[in-house]
This record gives C-alpha cells, structure tokens and sequence, in this order.
C-alpha cells in the first residue's frame, strides 16, 4: 500500500462544489488502495481577506496575532473537506498544523519547518482513515500557532511526505504542470514533462508561484517524488526530479516575473568596512529575506546601497532603514514597490556565452529600461518598472524559443 500526500491549493478549494471534486479525487485514490493524506489550503482569496482586515487597523500587525488570524483559513478547509468525505462514507480526521504537530523555528509569518510528527497520521491510516492536514500551519518550541510563508502550503505537503516517507506527492493546483512561463501571461507557454530541482528552485525563487520555493528545497533535500497536476482534469503533470545526464539542458527553460517585490535604496552612506553588515543584519534580524543588492560605485567615500525585498516587507524595511540611517551616517531612505523582476533560467547557461547580452538587447527592442541586475549560475534577474512586466515576459519567451519544442 502506497502512502500519497495529495496537496490542493486555494483556487482548488475555492467553493463547496470545488471541495466536493477534491473529496471525488481524494476518495477515487484511497478506493484505488493508497493511504492517502491531504493537505489543503485557505479558499481562495481567504488569506488576503485576513491579511487585509489585519493592516486595515495596523500596518504592520503583531506577527504572533497575525499568525494567529491567517492560519485559520485553512482550519476551515479541512473542516469543509472532512466533512464532505464524511457525508460520501468515508471515514476521515482533519488536523490542524499543531495536532500533528508541523514543528517549526520563531519566525512568525515566515517560519521553517524542523520536524513532522508521524505517528498519529500512520495510526489513523492503519484503521483505514483518509487524513487531512492544514496546510501553512506550523507550532514553534513554545506552543506558538506560525505559518510558512505566503503560498506555503506546498511546503507543508512536502514536509508531510517527508516525515511520513510517502511514496509520491501531488500539488495539485490550477494549472496542469509547470510551463516554461506563467500560462496566465502568455498561451505561447509550454507545458514541462520533468523539470531539474535546481531550476525549479531559481524558478520559484524568480517568482514562479506554481510552487514554494522551500517545498522544492525539502523535496530535493529529503527525495520526496513530486509532481504537479491539475485538480480539473487527468492531465499528466510536471514531475520535478533530480538532474540526471539524459536530461536535456536547455540554454533558457523557463522564464519568470515577480511583480511581488519592492525596491529600498539608502543613499549616502559611507563607505567603510561594516556598514553593509549593519544594514543587512537588522533586516535578516527581523526576517527580511533580500534579493537582489547593488552597491553603486563610491564617490568621495560616499556611496548608495539598493536591494530589493518582498514587497509585504517595504513599510517594516523603510522603518528598520529610518532607524539605522542616523548611526550609519546616511542622508535619505526612500523605497518604491513600482518594480517587476524578470528573469531568465536555465541549466544550460552555464556552458553558454551571450544569454545574458541577448536578454539585454530583447528588453532594449521593446524600449524597458533595466533598473537592476542580478545572475547566478543559471540566473538571469532584471529589475524593470512593473508595467512592462508582462511584455518583458512574452518577449523573451518568443526570443529565447520556448515555445518551440527543444
Ligand atoms: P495554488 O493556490 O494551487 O497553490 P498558485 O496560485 O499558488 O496555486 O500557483 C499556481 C499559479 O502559478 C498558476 O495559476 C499560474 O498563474 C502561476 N504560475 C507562475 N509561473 C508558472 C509556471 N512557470 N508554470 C505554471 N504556473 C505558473
Ligand atoms: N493560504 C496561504 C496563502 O494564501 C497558503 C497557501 O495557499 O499555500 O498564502
Ligand atoms: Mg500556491
């Protein structure tokens, strides 16, 4: 007998009808023998409902109370789920994040899983239980209700799977596999028959939001098999595996934007030893995950720091900035979430010259000014006024052919 965790996100759950299908596919799976464990997560649009009610009276809120208020989304999903599965006859247990318990660090609204607990899903799967576990719900050393980040459900499945060591784990979302770009911005996207772990990390790192960036890190660190599929129909999904010789390595395969993220700039700090130490560790204090850092040249011993962080962040940053600007010396703080990051992935770039000259020139042809650069290995990250964001992403998926079968 297989252990599946299947995962069902928001849009998948996003009314009764929806969670009745969920049950229908959840159901067909346990009849077809597996023990089968669930994770859902909030209805769609539940959790901006209640992260905008939250900063409606403060911005931004207590992290422990907000934690409190977000993760409740999903307690009514797999309420809604078990029930349903009830009135079909099937004997089914919901969870919440701390019954199981999802073990995780202090950090509120962003917090890491450390440990699973198995034992009370393996027993009910032994009496032939289907399990249910909120996804995103975490309890920290202290007892502490926590989440795991925005779209961090796909993370809890994963780490589910982990700790049980199930067999397979299925995200199923609302779209039928990972495609070369979002299919929402171009119907020129291609839909991904496996995909390396490495580049979907950069993907979801770059802003691919079909997957969270740890689930991807824990599948690859703890060998879960994922995929991921549509819950609207029996498509073959995307199966994200280890990069192995016989897969084929794309120059470019895949390529994002992240219109999620702002930009901070402090100017006129001075430049001596320590000063970005200080900046950057009064972010990373407070759980500020920075991306991309540009330190423009020194003029007079005096010089600019940018960095770009998530947007959610920008108020709690410019107020940490504020703070350390008058120790440091600095003569302004000023931040702008008017930004999109677009990148280009692709294992294949490191044995490649010219990716990066041909997505300058692709973005110049269309007249987008880049405001930032950032690259890794099999990187490429431009920072550009979000209104082109779309624009830059068709063009250059056209440029780098991907739509065209390799
Ligand atoms: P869920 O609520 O099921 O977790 P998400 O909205 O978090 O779903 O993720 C699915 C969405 O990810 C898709 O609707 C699509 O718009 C977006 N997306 C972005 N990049 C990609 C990509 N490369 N492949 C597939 N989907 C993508
Ligand atoms: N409900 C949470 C969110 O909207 C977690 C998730 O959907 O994965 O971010
Ligand atoms: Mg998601």
């Amino acid at each position: 007998m297989a252990i599946i965790v299947q995962k069902f996100g928001g849009t998948s759950v996003g009314n009764l009808e929806r969670i009745a299908n969920v049950a229908r596919r959840v159901a067909r799976c346990h009849d077809e023998g597996n023990k089968v464990v669930v994770v859902v997560s909030a209805m769609a649009g539940e959790t901006d409902r209640l992260i905008d009610m939250a900063k409606s009276i403060k911005n931004p809120p207590n992290e422990r109370e907000m934690d409190v208020l977000i993760s409740t989304g999903e307690q009514v999903s797999i309420a809604l789920l078990a029930i349903t599965l009830d009135a079909m006859g099937y004997k089914a247990r919901s969870y919440c994040g701390w019954q199981i318990p999802i073990a995780t660090d202090r950090a509120f609204t962003a917090a890491r899983v450390t440990d699973v607990g198995a034992e009370q899903v393996l027993k009910d799967l032994n009496d032939g239980y289907i399990v249910i576990v909120a996804g995103f719900q975490g309890v920290d050393p202290d007892g502490n209700i926590t989440t795991l980040g925005r779209g961090g459900s796909d993370t809890s499945a994963v780490a589910v799977a982990a700790g049980l060591k199930a067999d397979l784990c299925e995200i199923y979302t609302d779209v039928d596999g990972v495609y070369t770009t979002d299919p929402n911005i171009t119907n020129k996207a291609r839909k991904l028959h496996r995909i390396g772990h490495e580049e979907m990390l950069e993907m979801a790192s770059a802003g691919a939001k079909v997957l969270h960036i740890r689930a991807v890190e824990l599948a690859m660190n703890h060998r879960v098999r994922l995929v991921v599929r549509s819950s609207f129909n029996d498509n073959e999904g995307t199966l994200v595996t280890e990069e192995n010789a016989l897969m084929e390595k794309e120059i470019v395969s895949g390529v994002t934007c992240n219109i999620k993220e702002a930009k901070v700039t402090i100017a006129g700090l001075k430049d001596q030893p320590g000063v970005a130490a200080q900046v950057f560790s009064a972010l990373a204090d407070a759980h500020i995950v920075v991306d991309m850092i540009v330190q423009n040249v020194s003029a007079d011993g005096i010089t600019d720091i940018t960095f770009t962080i998530p947007q959610a962040d920008l108020v709690k940053t410019l107020e940490l900035c504020e703070k350390v600007k008058e120790p440091l010396g600095a003569r302004a703080v000023f931040g702008s979430d008017d930004i999109a990051k677009v990148s280009i992935i692709g294992a294949g770039m490191r044995s490649h010259s010219g990716v990066a000259a041909r997505m300058f020139s692709t973005l110049a042809q269309e007249g987008i000014n880049i405001e930032m650069i950032a690259t890794s290995e099999i990187k490429i990250s431009c920072v550009i006024k979000k209104k082109y964001a779309e624009l830059a992403v068709r063009a250059l998926h056209d440029a780098f052919g991907l739509d065209k079968v390799g």
